[in-house]
């Protein structure tokens, strides 16, 4: 049953591993990192199963001089640090029943590595590696990783029901893999989606970051709005919604599913790609001839982006800054230092939000109509300007004016909000031309705005 197939282990596995059998115990590799090294993908964290109750193994790993952190140990899970790498070292265990669909009510510990495979979700995720012993792989999840197919492991519908996550996880693996799911998986998915309704916001939103960075995320938000609509129903109005205009191709679901994977894989620009457009529906008209307009969609897309990430419990400033870029994606801007500037000012200074919104500027050009994609050209000469713009330590923020709050207490202005509108309006003045960034010349120019 064994394979000796050959895994290079990074060597605080390699550590861990010899520690844990050196004591008597028996342990593995498993999870993830098998299943990347034998896709041929750069690998994330390394997962150790192994029979060690965690306090024997956390003993054992202290006496070297290793950091533990008990990070889950009711359920057996035990995390080391190993030089600067952290690793969990989990004790074989299977789940107990999910009266609530969302954690087990209990975890039993068990005896051998088998069983602890057959509690893993997918075939492909259900493979041990031993670097002695080879890959024990009782679930098939070679075969399956061979297909580029997502399989349950067992009978989906039931592992769906013991904790729906997994469904998401599925389609979450389908968009970073490329893979497809396997039908019966796929059926029962569907059929079971509305489980997720019971999934803690907080898991479902860390299974969809992943998703909507994946490299096939197009293909998977297109194949798959049925369950990922579930959790996003903001998606579903988007799908086969025709635009009726010459600037695109594709239906608005199509658009933004295009556009997301011409976009860097970044939470944050993919999140805004996401909702970018998803106020179009709302705000669609036609015109006398027939041609679709969206007229004030942004302001829409940032209502809807908002509820849906609000209702994720997505990360407050992560959510901020997501709604700037769908408010300012369709601004029109010129490759020219004042628009540029002006720009960045609205994007609160921050030069990585212009360059976020420049990217995403590129995938929406990318996923209209062939005409319309020179527009990719004109996202990179923003980000050229704003280069030399930063490069010459040009003015574009506040912090950057030659005045500030001191000059104007100097002035004999009493401290208050006028303040902020006086600096800002310094700043507007600098960006237009108007003033020189010089502390008299602004001086000058505030007393002559106070003079009645
Ligand atoms: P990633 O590369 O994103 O870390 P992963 O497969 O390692 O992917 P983890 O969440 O780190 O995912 O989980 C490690 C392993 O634990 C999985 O490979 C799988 O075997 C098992 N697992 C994780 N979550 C579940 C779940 N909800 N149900 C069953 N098994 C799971
Ligand atoms: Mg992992």
């Amino acid at each position: 049953m064994e394979d000796k197939a050959h895994i290079p282990l990074p060597s605080p596995a390699l550590t861990l591993l010899s520690l844990l059998e050196g004591a008597g115990f028996e342990a593995w590799c498993v999870g993830g990192f098998v299943r990347d090294a034998l896709i041929g993908r750069k690998a994330g964290d390394i997962d150790i199963a192994s029979s060690a109750p965690w306090d024997k193994a956390q003993a054992l790993f202290e006496a070297q001089g290793l950091k533990t952190f008990e990070t889950g140990v009711k359920h057996g899970t035990l995390t080391v640090l190993v030089g600067s790498d952290a690793l969990e070292v989990t004790t074989f265990r299977t789940d107990g029943t999910y009266t609530d669909g969302r954690r087990p009510d209990s975890v039993t510990f068990v005896e051998s590595i088998e069983e602890d495979l057959a509690r893993r979700d997918f075939t492909m995720n259900a493979i041990a590696y031993h670097p002695e012993r080879g890959l024990f792989d009782p679930q098939g999840g070679q075969r399956d990783i061979e297909a580029r197919v997502i399989r349950a492991v067992g009978e989906a519908r039931t592992r769906f029901a013991e904790d729906a996550l997994r469904i998401l996880r599925g389609v979450r693996f389908a968009s970073q893999l490329g893979f497809s799911l396997e039908e019966a998986t796929r059926k029962a998915m569907v059929e079971q989606r509305g489980l997720l309704e019971i999934v803690a916001a907080e898991r479902v939103s860390h299974e969809l970051g992943a998703l909507i960075c994946g490299a096939f995320v197009r293909d998977t938000l297109l194949a798959h709005t049925d369950i990922i609509g579930q959790v996003l129903p903001e998606l579903l109005p988007m799908k086969g919604f025709d635009q009726k205009t010459p600037y695109h191709v594709f239906d608005v679901l199509e658009h933004t599913a295009c556009c997301m994977e011409n976009t860097r894989p970044c939470a944050l620009v993919r999140w805004a790609a996401l909702f970018h457009d998803s106020g179009k529906p709302a705000a669609f008209f036609t015109d006398d001839a027939g041609v679709g307009h969206f007229y004030g969609h942004a302001k829409i897309s940032v209502t809807i982006a908002q509820t849906a990430m609000r209702r994720l419990r997505l990360p407050r400033a992560l959510v901020s800054d997501v709604l700037l870029l769908v408010e300012h994606h369709d601004d029109i801007l010129a490759a020219t230092p004042k628009s540029v500037k002006r720009m960045l000012r609205k994007l609160g200074g921050r030069p990585e939000m212009f360059f976020a919104l420049t990217e995403l500027k590129r995938g929406d050009a990318a996923a209209q109509a062939p005409h319309c994609r020179h527009r990719v050209g004109l996202a990179h000469e923003l980000d050229a300007v704003l280069e030399a713009v930063l490069e010459a330590g040009e003015v574009f923020s506040l912090h950057d004016l030659a005045i500030d709050g001191k000059d104007l207490k100097a002035l004999g202005i009493p401290p208050g909000p006028l303040y902020k509108e006086l600096l800002e309006g310094a700043l507007e003045s600098v960006l237009s031309g108007q003033v020189p960034n010089e502390k008299p010349s602004l001086i000058a120019s505030i007393q002559g705005r106070l003079e009645p």
